[in-house]
């Protein structure tokens, strides 16, 4: 069993730290909010006055953060960060949403120290992560991608290598672009037969089962009361926020922007996505998109 420090305990990273200590790992975690602490600590996990100290003996350090801009402070910091005080030889999993130009800018400064590193962004949300199942997507060596595998098998289910450092971040980009782009098609598919006489419960149905079938379609349907369970049908609370989806969405435009790559739909899509959240729908999930198509709005 692995000793483990684990700095962001927010909706995912609680959960994952979590099934870290349920799976017999040495877990100091740590995060700005004492309560969010608290919460993993009654779990099993141990915790210390400041990530400075969880790290100092730990052979991987996990973060889950909110953007770039954090993580780039956590481990680069002058004089504060972590890159002072974790031990050569020990790896570094950034599971953030980040772009990848910080993710290679830590992974260099880390390897100059001795110190691994991956970027291993996630796919899967809250119930995911809550669940142990979530998709990891790792940007980094071989060597890195095969001592951090069985780390992740304990938290999710399917753990991809998806090429150098950065890579992992570019994979979450692409995945979650096009995955905005079929939730706006199914939205706006779903309300053309409502507002000609259809039912969306049969609509769904045939589409699933011909040639427009996705994923949005068959486990996530955006409109209300065609399936349980999705937060379509919860007022579209739970699940994955128009906000975070607008951030992801920023990531892929920059992405594109940098590599000089032509992603209409994507663009389209962070529009309407930006539009939506404006209007105050920052907090919802994102398969509330599907108001933005109703004629009666
Ligand atoms: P969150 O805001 O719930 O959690 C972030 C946590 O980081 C907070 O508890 C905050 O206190 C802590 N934090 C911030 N700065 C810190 C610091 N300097 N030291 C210690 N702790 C610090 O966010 P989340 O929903 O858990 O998302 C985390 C990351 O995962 C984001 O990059 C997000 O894009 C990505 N992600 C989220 C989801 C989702 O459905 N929520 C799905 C996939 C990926």
């Amino acid at each position: 069993m692995a000793k483990i420090a684990f700095i962001g305990l927010g909706n995912m990273g609680g959960p994952m730290a979590t099934n870290l200590v349920k799976a017999g790992h040495q877990v100091c975690v740590f995060d700005l909010s004492a309560q969010a602490v608290a919460q993993v600590v009654e779990q099993g996990a141990s915790t210390k006055n400041s990530a400075s100290e969880c790290v100092k003996e730990a052979e991987f350090v996990i973060s889950m953060l909110p953007a770039g801009k954090h993580v780039e402070a956590v481990y680069l910091a002058p004089d504060t960060g972590l890159i002072n005080d974790i031990t050569q030889g020990a790896t570094v999993i950034d599971s953030s949403t980040i772009d990848a130009a910080t993710s290679q800018k830590v992974a260099k400064a880390l390897a100059e120290k001795g110190i691994n590193f991956v970027d291993a962004p996630v796919s899967g949300g809250v119930g995911g992560a809550l669940a142990g199942t979530l998709s990891f997507m790792v940007g980094g060596s071989d060597a890195e991608f095969n001592r951090v595998k069985p780390i992740l098998e304990n938290m999710g289910k399917n753990i991809f290598h998806a090429g150098e450092h950065g890579a992992g971040q570019i994979a979450k980009v692409c995945n979650n672009m096009l995955l905005s782009v079929l939730m706006v098609g199914t939205s706006e598919a779903l309300q053309l037969g409502i507002a000609n006489g259809l039912d969306p419960k049969v609509l769904s149905n045939i589409m699933s089962k011909s040639s427009g079938s996705n994923w949005t379609l068959d486990v996530y349907n955006p409109c209300p009361n065609v399936m349980d369970n999705v937060p379509s049908s919860n007022n579209y609370q739970g699940g994955f926020m128009v906000d975070l989806m607008a951030k992801d969405l920023g990531l892929a435009m920059d992405t594109a922007v940098n590599s000089q790559s032509s992603t209409p739909m994507g663009a389209l899509a962070r529009s309407l996505f930006a539009m939506h959240a404006a209007k105050g729908n920052g907090s919802k999930d994102f398969s509330s998109i599907f108001n933005l198509f109703n004629k009666e709005n």
